[in-house]
């Protein structure tokens, strides 16, 4: 929810109630603060403190409440409720309050007990939980760099808020003061970029992104200029934000790179409160760290350059297989991994869905820069007829004529995603060297199927790797180097409803990382995993995300950012901190 909270005249009784029960001010270690300071410690600004911080970011401060507190008393409001209930699933929505986090779960706060659910009775407690206090709802690189200082000069802990859709709760933090960049809206296209200070270089063709661009509205504006780019399959993430800085992976991704590998140039606001670029000239320890080192982590981004391409056709087809008897669906869906190196080789992309307790595998493949269905469709003919030999199989195939990239991408996304549950994921990295050895593809069949009965689970597979993002190893940046290898990207979910104590969730959350994780890693416990799309409490996490590339980041967090003012959990040296990125342990 949004709460302006000063106007001309000054109340304050929109300011929490603050209990001052600790004070995390007083320096502990070597001069500086172990924990940030809380709205129950002394150290909290006081209200003429926030006030006039107010006025330094031009009256873009916001006082942030769950969204779902107004079905809540004190603060009951029939028609925001009747509001909120409607939209509750609506990334669109939820994105367009700072309060508003994607997925439920980063509302709320096991360590305070603390939640703000829509469907709970409206006398139940509306708790602040990892919702923020404040935020700047920032339009300007200055009210940044101002919320920066301040939050410096404070010992406040600062999160940055895009979309709200980051997998990890990255982008919430209990007390904390938030930049929200969901109004940073700029998108300006460029013939002839060239980066700062490389005057050198020949101009290309690009696009600059202000920070709260969504994708959506990216791909809209692309399409209008005949143009695309390297961006992800979804409505509302955010291009310029945890996306990109995570590396960014796309269904053009194949075709033309990661997204991170097409990125020409950022502009940030680091912790000192300076607005720099960073590229391949200037400041090029922190351009490399940008490009897969993880959001949130090394300031806050207020633009991206990045490469655009001329618009070109895409081929896209549907193979939907189910086949009842279990053993054999097991076995076909071993068939198809076997035969991914192939369709990556003929240019191939897409998602595919192993839907544990209907027996189906649903392939929605993608060729972008390609035209001829008949060399898809011979392709993926062997495939076919085996699925067609398996004992009472159903296989629909259905293939479009091919269509503009940007044509396609447009109706593809309708504009808002799913959102609003309670989920954590465990993901994986898959190599081409697994599925191409001789018992790769049956081993990991029989992971599915090990993990498939608990909560019927459905296995999603991004095929976005292979093809321009395994040749572009020679790119340094500071993405996990397993994805050079990869080739499918797999992921699965678990989730609970708001009847579910802490505790369960805690099992729930404990057995993913333990029990069921473990045993896909094992598969190959050198790929490691994708840090967007990924489970937030992997036990090895710097290896996981970063592999060979975590102690070279390290180097670069401690330059740009000594003082560990942005911090989250898991990001370059929050093995530092608790686990909400309060105190230094
Ligand atoms: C429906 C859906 C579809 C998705 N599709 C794809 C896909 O196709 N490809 C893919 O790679 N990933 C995809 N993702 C994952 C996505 O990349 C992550 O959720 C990502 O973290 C979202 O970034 P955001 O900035 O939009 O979200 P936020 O939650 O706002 O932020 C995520 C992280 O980035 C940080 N951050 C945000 N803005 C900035 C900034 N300006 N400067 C510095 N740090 C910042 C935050 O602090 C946080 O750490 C998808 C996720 C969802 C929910």
């Amino acid at each position: 929810m949004k709460l302006p909270i000063f106007s001309i005249t000054f109340s304050a009784i929109l300011f929490l109630p603050l209990g001052h029960t600790t004070d995390h001010s007083v320096p502990e270690d070597g001069g500086y603060s172990r924990c940030r300071c809380l709205p129950t410690d002394y150290c909290w600004p006081n209200p003429s403190e926030w006030a006039s911080f107010n006025a330094s970011v031009s009256g873009s401060l916001i006082a942030v409440k769950p969204v779902a507190s107004p079905c809540h008393d004190p603060t009951f409001d029939q028609a925001a409720c009747e509001d909120a209930k409607t939209n509750y699933k609506s990334s669109v929505w939820r994105g367009s309050f700072p309060g508003g986090y994607q997925q439920v779960n980063f509302e709320t706060s096991a360590v305070k007990n603390e939640t703000c659910y829509i469907d709970t009775p409206r006398p139940s407690a509306c708790g602040q939980g990892n919702v923020p206090i404040y935020a700047v709802a920032a339009t300007s690189p200055t009210q940044i760099q101002k919320g920066v200082d301040f939050a410096r000069e404070r010992n406040l802990r600062l999160v940055i808020k895009n979309s709200g859709h980051d997998y990890l709760g990255r982008s919430a933090g209990r007390g904390s003061l938030q930049i929200w960049t969901h109004n940073m809206n700029s998108i300006e296209f460029s013939d002839s970029f060239t980066p700062d200070g490389c005057k050198w270089k020949k101009g290309e063709e690009a696009v600059t992104i202000g920070a709260g661009v969504q994708l959506k509205p990216l791909y809209s504006a692309l399409k209008d200029k005949q143009k695309t780019a390297v961006i992800g399959f979804a409505n509302t993430v955010g291009a310029a934000g945890g996306y990109i800085q995570g590396g960014g992976h796309s269904p053009l991704g194949p075709w033309k790179g990661m997204a991170s590998d097409n990125a020409y140039q950022f502009t940030i606001v680091t912790a000192d409160g300076k607005h720099v670029t960073a590229n391949e000239c200037q400041n090029s320890d922190l351009f490399w760290a940008l490009r897969g080192g993880g959001g949130g982590t090394f300031g806050v981004v207020t633009s991206v350059t990045i490469r655009t391409f001329p618009d070109s056709s895409m081929l896209a087809l549907n193979m939907n297989t189910t086949i009842p008897d279990r053993n054999q669906f097991y076995s076909f869906v071993a068939d198809f991994h076997a035969f991914l190196p192939k369709f990556s080789d003929a240019g191939g992309s897409g998602y595919y869905y192993v839907f544990h307790e209907t027996k189906t595998l649903i392939i929605a493949g993608l060729f972008a820069g390609q035209s001829n269905p008949n060399a898809t469709e011979a392709l993926f003919a062997p495939l076919m007829q085996k699925a067609r030999e398996y004992t009472n199989s159903q296989v629909d195939w259905f293939q479009f004529p091919p269509f503009p990239i940007s044509v396609g991408v447009d109706i593809g996304l309708t504009g808002s995603d799913a959102t609003g549950g309670m989920t954590l994921l465990s993901s994986r990295l898959i190599s081409r060297k697994f599925l191409e050895s001789a018992d790769g593809p049956k081993k990991l069949s029989e992971v599915f199927k090990a993990i498939g009965p608990n909560q019927n689970t459905v296995f999603l597979g991004h095929v976005v790797a292979g093809g321009q993002v395994a040749r572009n190893n020679g790119i340094d940046s500071a993405i996990n180097p397993s994805w050079r290898k990869a080739l499918t990207h797999l992921i699965f979910a678990r989730g609970w409803d708001s009847s579910t104590s802490f505790q369960e969730q805690a099992i729930i959350a404990r057995n993913m990382t333990d029990v069921e994780t473990p045993i896909l890693a094992a598969l190959e416990p050198d790929m490691g995993a994708y840090i967007n799309e990924a489970d937030l409490n992997e036990r090895h996490w710097q290896k996981v995300f970063w592999g060979e590339n975590y102690d070279r980041l390290l180097e670069v967090k401690a330059k740009w950012d000594e003082g560990e003012l942005f911090m989250c959990k898991p990001c370059i040296g929050s093995e530092n901190w608790d686990a909400e990125s309060i105190c230094r342990k």
